[in-house]
């Protein structure tokens, strides 16, 4: 929709290396893929956001706070495939056959590393056994982690950089991307344009912290 609706140039498998700043403005991104140049920078790298950040001299409170969730296959057709999560709410949709299961309770703080082991998905398997005791192939459920980008107060960053007139963050939705993505990227650009966001950004910005 981006591109064709609005001629939006997605680069994919690009990774940005640095921010190049002089006299409080952004100047380049650098990649390996070379320099970038725009008039406004926004970083949205999720988990990465704080290190980027930080090649600009900026501190952005943006943790990594690990999460499992796995997938298996209905072996029934599903017209309307369900989720599970193990607070037994609804929370995405499956598509096809596939069951997507989460948890929104377990998760921790383990730096960046995504390793896992069987143990950390017990308590997702038991939920979702007991909903679908014979619907789905559990022995071949598909597991991974990653990881939700978590400030230390809950709602994300969204705002301008003080110290550099053109650098703007919308990192650290942690476990609401879903609902906050439009709305987060709607008042970013309209704090770029210099029209005032239909919501109160001041909770937002990433001087908040400062006393
Ligand atoms: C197990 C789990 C289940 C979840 N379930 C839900 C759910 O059901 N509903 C919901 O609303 N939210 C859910 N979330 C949270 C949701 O995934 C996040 O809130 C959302 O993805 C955050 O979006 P983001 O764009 O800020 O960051 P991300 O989605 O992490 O996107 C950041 C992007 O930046 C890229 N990137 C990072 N570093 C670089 C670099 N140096 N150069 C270039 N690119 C880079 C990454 O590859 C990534 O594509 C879940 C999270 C987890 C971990």
């Amino acid at each position: 929709m981006c591109r064709d609706r609005f001629g939006v140039k997605i680069d994919v498998n690009v990774t940005a290396r640095r921010l190049v700043t002089t006299h409080g403005r952004v100047t380049a991104l650098a990649t390996d893929q070379g320099d970038y140049r725009a008039d406004n920078y926004v970083v949205a790298l999720g988990i990465q956001s704080a290190a980027l950040a930080r090649t600009a001299g900026m501190a952005l409170p943006v943790y990594p706070a690990k999460g499992y969730s796995l997938t298996v296959t209905s072996q029934i057709p599903m017209r309307h495939p369900p989720s599970v999560v193990s607070t037994r709410r609804r929370w995405w949709p499956g598509r096809g056959s596939a069951i997507p299961c989460g948890c929104r309770r377990q998760r921790s703080f383990a730096g960046y590393d995504r390793g896992f082991g069987r143990g950390d998905f017990d308590n997702i398997f038991a939920v979702a056994r007991e909903l679908f005791p014979e619907q789905a192939d559990w022995d071949s459920a598909r597991m991974r982690s990653c990881m939700r980008p978590m400030t230390p107060d809950g709602p994300p960053i969204i705002g301008g950089a003080k110290k550099h007139a053109n650098l703007y963050f919308t990192p650290g939705m942690a476990t609401w991307g879903g609902p906050c993505r439009c709305g987060s990227s709607k008042a970013m650009a309209d704090i770029i344009e210099g029209r005032a966001p239909a919501i109160d950004t001041s909770a937002f910005t990433v001087r908040r912290w400062r006393k």
